[in-house]
């Protein structure tokens, strides 16, 4: 796997597009940038050493940095980007809307246009089930949202010790400190990220604990954890369980078939609340409006934000299904919880904008049906590569596993170090080669932009094959390999 691929090396100037390097000082912003920019999930005294990449424009699924190199950005930002960069449209709505009603609040009995019109949207596009919305500013406020709704559901209902959330290890809800307490890394917990009332249960990674069993089997295993911990703690102090219907951050974990029906059987059993954190896979990522359609679900709230908007401004919220929308509505009195930006016009008319590009373009058809089962097949075949042990995909999210080969086979391989840091490694190479692909350990993740074309799919891959050769000469060279 050589094939020495197009973008490597090419420049603002092969690419006909006049933003100019010049006029940013990369020097300059880097300067300012370390003296006083504190970046998120960053080691401060390392990236002042390095100095940080400075982005200056995007178009579809590029991005320029200020140096005029081309970047094919595979991860869609931040898992949000599903309508690529540069949509003229987005920012004409968010320009109408700035001139006409810039801000107004949805407190005090007042409501504005396009937050009215978002949520009958959303109800349209989401599951039977969802008849209301809650918006927050973020997927973190949303996942505190719901800790604060589901617990007040119970009260309501007059179990007020029904309290208790169910997550999972290695989940990710967010950063703020109910979305971290929820999230299941050490290292955030550990960072004053915990509250009471959250425990965990294992993860359906079937590459981490499935050995010896077929992947349905597995699925039945990891689920039943929940039911466990449900009996452990007494169903009584059971709010609900929250889960990724495909863990991202944490790895692209995609769990068996078996996993999540069985989940929501277990759930039903004892009456517990499904929290569906819908992200990522929310907004099309995985051929579906929302992922728990794929995952054949039906979850009592669903948490979004990233693709609400494509990531073009910041919103987030919740989708309340019937069973809780009921409780809160009909026996509530005031529910103490919002946020100045809850329903915010301008987020919100480039929500709808964004949703009807995604209609109009049919992406998220485009994804179920063309794109998404190629990105598999192509992406798949990346595990012949002698430094891939595993290569998986589901609509446009996709992880391949980097293992040292013991034999000629796939099944001969084992674990680098993870001391070694050899994702980070393969990551650096992406980077110098203009592809932007996640480290997660040794699993290197895409989520790519849902306007990725098929020529463009061949293109990344190429790009993935061409870095991974690139690490594999270098991890030779440090005779790790
Ligand atoms: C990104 C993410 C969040 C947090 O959203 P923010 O907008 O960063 O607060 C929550 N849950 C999942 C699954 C995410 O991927």
């Amino acid at each position: 796997m050589s094939t020495n691929p197009a973008v490597p090396g090419a420049t603002l100037a092969a690419s006909g597009k006049s933003v100019a390097r010049e006029s940013v000082d990369t020097a300059l912003i880097q300067q300012l940038d370390s003296a006083h920019y504190l970046h998120p999930f960053t080691d401060h005294n390392a990236l002042k050493a390095k100095g940080a990449r400075v982005m200056v424009r995007g178009e579809g699924i590029y991005l320029w940095d200020s140096e005029g190199n081309k970047i094919l950005d595979g991860m869609s930002g931040l898992w949000c980007v599903n309508v690529g960069y540069g949509r003229a449209s987005m920012a004409e709505a968010a320009y109408r809307q700035m001139q006409t009603l810039p801000f107004y609040n949805s407190f005090f009995n007042t409501t504005n246009v396009p937050a009215t019109q978002l949520a009958a949207l959303l109800v349209e596009i989401s599951p039977p089930q969802f008849n209301h919305v809650f918006y927050t500013g973020s997927g973190s406020e949303a996942n505190d949202t719901n800790v604060r709704m589901v617990r007040r559901y119970w009260d309501l209902l007059g179990y007020r010790e029904r309290h208790t959330i169910i997550s999972r290890v290695n989940a990710y809800h967010g950063s703020t400190v109910a979305g971290a307490a929820l999230g299941g890394m050490a290292g955030m917990h550990e960072q004053g990220g915990m509250i009471p009332g959250i425990v965990h249960i294992g993860q359906p990674s079937y590459a981490q604990a499935g050995q010896g069993m077929s992947e349905n089997a597995f699925g039945l295993v990891a689920a039943g954890w929940l039911e466990e911990k449900i009996l452990a703690i007494g169903p009584e102090k059971v709010a609900a369980f929250i889960g990724e219907p495909i863990q991202g951050a944490g790895g692209v974990i995609i769990p068996p078939a078996t996993y999540w029906p069985e989940i929501q059987r277990i759930c039903d059993k004892y009456g517990v609340l499904l929290i569906a954190d819908e992200v990522i896979c929310g907004f099309g990522r995985l051929g579906t409006w929302f992922g728990s359609e794929l995952m054949g679900i039906k979850p009592d709230l669903i948490t979004f934000a990233k693709g609400v908007t494509s990531g073009y401004v910041p919103l987030g919220g919740v989708l309340v299904g019937d069973r809780v929308a009921h409780v809160l509505i009909e026996k509530g009195g005031d529910f103490n919880h919002g946020f100045t930006y809850s329903g915010h016009p301008v987020a919100c008319a480039v929500a709808l904008e964004n949703i009807r590009i995604m209609r109009e373009e049919h992406l998220v058809e485009q994804v179920a049906i063309t794109t998404g089962p190629y990105l598999k097949a192509k992406f798949g075949a990346l595990a012949a590569h002698p430094l891939v042990g595993y290569a998986d995909s589901c609509g446009f999210v996709a992880g391949l596993n980097l293992v040292r080969r013991t034999g000629a086979t796939v099944h001969e391989c084992e674990h680098f170090d993870p001391a070694q840091g050899v994702g980070m490694i393969c990551r650096g190479h992406m980077f110098d080669n203009g592809m932007i692909m996640r480290a997660v350990g040794d699993r290197m993740i895409i989520a790519p932009p849902l306007v990725m074309t098929p020529a463009q799919i061949d293109e990344m891959v190429a790009l993935i094959g061409y870095c991974l050769d690139a690490t594999l000469a270098d991890l030779r060279r440090r005779g790790w390999t």
